[in-house]
């Protein structure tokens, strides 16, 4: 089974840790550079992207991580975690960094205070081609939407109506994936076997 290091400054690893250990991975909490330079795969959790960034400054991991990225290690953030994912970040805090790696715009909040929280099924036609797949719940926590990207990433999900109908919620480039939603609390488990299929072919 792939070592799968789970960011662990802040956030919600435990869920991950559940959704990893059931879908055939070890999960493994990653606080030092020495922890990330042990494992074969990374997944960024949700939570406040303004603190893992604080954090990751504080405990010298920006630069490991964005190097680990850079060369390819296979990695996997949600809602905090995609933000912490992006190349170019909108409504970031004063000073706030990312890891970057794919190549999108994320906008921090976006879905705005009216609708902090919400629930929506998306289509996965890119994760799960079988003609009968249900969609997937998605839940939204106070969750950032993806702008734009560019030529080299994926467009894996968008939202299907309502006032942000059309908008991207999923990301693919290369070995890094990345969701505005969190399907670690979801219960469904697609997304994070999709994500170790990918790790075990890289
Ligand atoms: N709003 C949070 C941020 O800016 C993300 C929320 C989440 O991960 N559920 O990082």
């Amino acid at each position: 089974n792939p070592r799968i290091g789970i960011l662990a400054l802040q956030g919600d690893v435990r869920e991950h840790h559940r959704m990893l250990a059931e879908c055939d991975a070890t999960p493994v909490s990653v606080r030092r550079p020495e922890e990330l330079l042990a494992v074969d795969a990374l997944v960024v959790p949700g939570g406040e992207s303004t603190t893992m960034f604080k954090l990751a400054a504080a405990f010298d991991l920006l630069e490991p991580l964005r190097k680990q990225v850079a060369a390819g290690m296979p990695t996997f953030g949600t809602c905090a975690g995609m933000i912490m994912l992006a190349d170019h970040l909108r409504d970031g805090v004063e000073g706030q960094q990312t890891i970057g790696g794919i190549d999108m715009t994320v906008r921090r909040n976006a879905f705005g205070r009216q609708v902090d929280s919400f629930e929506a099924d998306v289509s996965l036609d890119r994760i799960d081609a079988r003609a009968d797949a249900p969609p997937f719940h998605a839940v939204f926590i106070r969750a950032p939407w993806v702008e734009g990207v560019g030529e080299s990433a994926e467009v894996i999900a968008r939202i299907a109506s309502g006032p942000a109908a059309g908008r991207i919620v999923a990301v693919r480039q290369g070995d890094l994936l990345a969701t505005a939603f969190h399907p670690e609390i979801a219960g469904d488990t697609r997304i994070h076997r999709y994500f170790v299929e990918l790790v075990k072919g890289a």
